[in-house]
């Protein structure tokens, strides 16, 4: 059950109140976010939700069966927007378009991507400073000195960034350039990194664990949400399954579920969807037309030099077709271009 507080309730009304709610034989769990202050109530106390909207402080009290709550859909039908500023957002009707290399390489890559990206109109991009490889000798990523690079070069070009951050204690030292903190499918149940992240003010972008089910990715983002961060976007990017032709199976019945279960955006992420070049577009569009609010994808000025994921990244010109094609689902989905 989630209990919406009055905004005038003083510190001692709101002890009152909780005291009240464990008093009718609940447990109580009060969250501050960036937006509102929330009780979320569990365990097994009275049937008759009207016993807790009588107490003195509740302006509302929303009945919630999930095994998450905040992030559910069955208190809140409108859906969240995430606001990155100078008219970025994401989960508006828009599709979001987020694209960049896997790993940042280096000065002249961030540039050139960077440059490719603002004249096709893209305004997030993606890139991986500290990179979570299934190899101790594989190339592990620039650190903190190419996630300072990438924020140099992209801000240059006016665009926002998106990367994966690996450990809470990389949090602080990061949020001066960070636009939106990615958490890695390896990370998606690090429930240590997802509590910190809920300390801060930055849309987290969470993606869906290899073997993790709808419900565990909700309820890794009610950790986020409960420790004071409304701002997360769902990500879908393929789970492990029996099939060998492709690197994961990208899940497209994730996509209109999820929207469904939560009021939170959906991206869908292609690349890792399905880990092969030549699939990603038509993977792409099928996430989009399934309801995707936005798409993450791997772009390189050279993929078969990447550093990492070269495999799945698309070169500018397949790039450009991709975006082409996903501005025109806009309209097939009822959404403005
Ligand atoms: C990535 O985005 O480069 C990445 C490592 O993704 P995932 O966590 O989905 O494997
Ligand atoms: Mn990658």
């Amino acid at each position: 059950m989630i209990v919406q507080i009055e905004e005038s309730l003083g510190e001692r009304a709101l002890f009152d109140l909780i005291g009240e709610i464990e008093a009718l034989g609940f447990e109580a769990t009060q969250v501050v976010t960036q937006k509102q202050s929330y009780i979320v109530v569990t365990g097994k106390g009275t049937d008759d939700i009207r016993a807790i909207g009588h107490l003195k402080g509740v302006s509302d009290v929303h009945s919630v069966k999930d095994s998450y709550q905040l992030v559910s859909r069955a208190w809140k039908v409108k859906r969240t927007t995430i606001d990155l500023g100078d008219g970025v957002t994401i989960g508006d009707g828009k599709i979001a378009i987020m694209a960049g290399p896997c790993s940042i390489e280096g000065v002249d890559q961030v540039d050139e991507i960077a440059s490719f990206l603002a004249e096709n109109r893209v305004a997030i991009m993606r890139g991986g400073a500290f990179k979570p490889r299934s190899s101790p000798y594989s190339f592990q990523g620039m650190g903190q000195e190419g996630l300072q690079m990438f924020a140099e070069g992209a801000r240059a070009q006016g665009l926002k960034i998106i990367t994966e951050v690996l450990a809470p204690q990389q949090i602080e030292s990061m949020l001066p350039f960070v636009d939106i903190f990615q958490v890695g499918a390896r990370n998606t149940q690090n429930f240590t990194l997802l509590q910190e992240l809920g300390k801060v003010d930055k849309p987290v972008l969470l993606k869906r664990g290899i073997s993790g089910t709808l419900e565990e990715l909700l309820q890794s983002a009610e950790y986020i949400f409960s420790s004071g961060n409304e701002k997360i976007i769902l990500c879908e990017r393929g789970i492990r399954t029996f099939e060998k032709a492709y690197r994961n199976t990208l899940d497209i019945n994730a996509i209109p579920v999820l929207k469904d279960k939560s009021h939170l955006p959906v991206v869908v992420d292609p690349s890792h969807g399905i880990g092969i070049r030549k699939f990603v577009e038509p993977v792409a569009l099928a996430g989009v037309v399934a309801g995707a609010d936005g798409v993450l994808v791997e772009i390189h000025p050279v993929p078969e030099e990447a550093f990492s994921d070269a495999a799945q990244t698309l070169n500018f010109k397949e790039a450009q077709q991709l975006f082409t094609k996903i501005r025109g689902l806009e309209s097939f989905n009822g959404q403005s271009a």
